[in-house]
């Protein structure tokens, strides 16, 4: 019934892959922070001060339950970012339309993509749930912990709400980051200062490099200033590397949402075709994805990773640069492992006869 292999114009799938990425990603990771800055402002500091100084440590914690979180207008980004996303897979379907006659005639109605696509719009909403979820259920470790640090230090019900606020979005080891920045500038052990900080500071002064004289004998105003800019910086870095994250989850759920839909629409045999697990093969390949490598199952199966539990397929941590293949059932013949290796969204899809 599958007359012969059909090879589409090849490049490696994760440079496909991640040239998608990095090119998305700026935007997601600019709509995050602007959707997390949004919802600092609304975060009185004067508030926070007279509940800090009256103690109401647990109202305090509470500050950032979900519901508070502008979840609606943070979807709305959210998937419109993904379905750009979707939509940049595309032209990799363009090239495929040329290797192949018979696509043509799926891709107008099972292979669109959009929001209004349910496979998609699951993805969407399970997506931005999981992602507001742990940005909020971060901060309230974060608050107590930007409290916790506040009570043992001794620091003013003022310094104390400009910590919190500063430290909401932020990862937990940013946090501490953020608490030895201000501890230095504080007690004036300027030449501890690191790189990234300095940097920060001759950024934040708008200078073009660090010059110790001018944190010397800061006035506290100048020192929250700089605190709260050192923030704002981590805030951008840590938007960026979740929006990496997200978009690296993002294009592979692409490919794999092409694929189910290929074989539910007969182009390709949904029983035998195979994904097989890419990894970059350099070295930062980890631990986790090194014994994946060449791994193959079925479309509709998943892939086992030993700690972690099954996947559908990449990324399997955070960072990961993994992607996956399309296997067709002759070219696993005598060589399961290793054979053939046709990378890419639906990279070389054969015609069925
Ligand atoms: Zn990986």
């Amino acid at each position: 019934m599958l007359a012969h292999l059909e090879k589409a114009p090849q490049i490696p799938s994760w440079k496909v892959l991640n040239g998608l990425v990095d090119k998305i990603v700026p935007k997601l990771a600019r709509a995050l922070q602007r959707a997390i800055n949004d919802w600092k402002e609304t975060l009185s500091l004067e508030e926070l001060e007279t509940q800090v100084r009256e103690r109401r440590f647990n109202e305090i914690r509470n500050i950032v339950p979900l519901e508070d979180l502008d979840r609606e207008k943070l979807e709305a980004i959210y998937e419109e970012i993904i379905a750009q996303s979707i939509d940049a897979v595309n032209p990799l379907k363009g090239r495929l339309k040329k290797a192949d006659p018979v696509i043509p005639t799926v891709a107008a109605n099972a292979f669109s993509f959009t929001t209004k696509n349910p496979t998609v719009q699951r993805y969407l909403l399970n997506q931005t749930a999981t992602l507001v979820t742990g940005i909020s259920a971060e901060s309230q470790v974060v608050i107590q912990e930007a409290l916790n640090d506040a009570i043992r230090m001794g620091l003013s019900p003022a310094q104390t709400a400009l910590r919190i606020k500063a430290s909401i979005g932020l990862a937990p080891n940013q946090v501490d980051a953020l608490m030895n920045f201000q501890m230095k500038l504080q007690s004036g052990q300027l030449s501890a200062l690191t790189d990234v900080q300095r940097s920060s500071i001759a950024s934040n002064l708008g200078r073009r490099s660090f010059n110790i004289e001018s944190v010397r004998n800061l006035e506290q105003p100048q020192i929250d200033r700089l605190v709260t800019g050192y923030a704002e910086q981590q805030l951008a870095t840590r938007s960026k590397t979740i929006a990496l994250n997200e978009m690296q989850g993002a294009v592979n759920f692409g490919q794999r949402a092409l694929w189910n839909a290929a074989a539910d629409e007969g182009v390709i045999d949904g029983t035998t075709s195979m994904k097989e697990w890419i990894v970059v093969d350099d070295d930062k390949l980890c631990k986790i994805c090194a014994p994946l490598a060449g791994a193959r199952v079925l479309l509709e199966e998943t892939f086992e990773i030993a700690g972690l539990g099954s996947v559908e397929g990449p990324p399997a941590h955070v960072n990961c640069r993994c992607s996956s293949g399309l296997i067709f059932e002759e070219q696993l013949d005598g060589r399961r492992r290793g054979g053939l290796n046709l990378e890419g969204p639906l990279g070389g899809l054969r015609r069925g006869r």
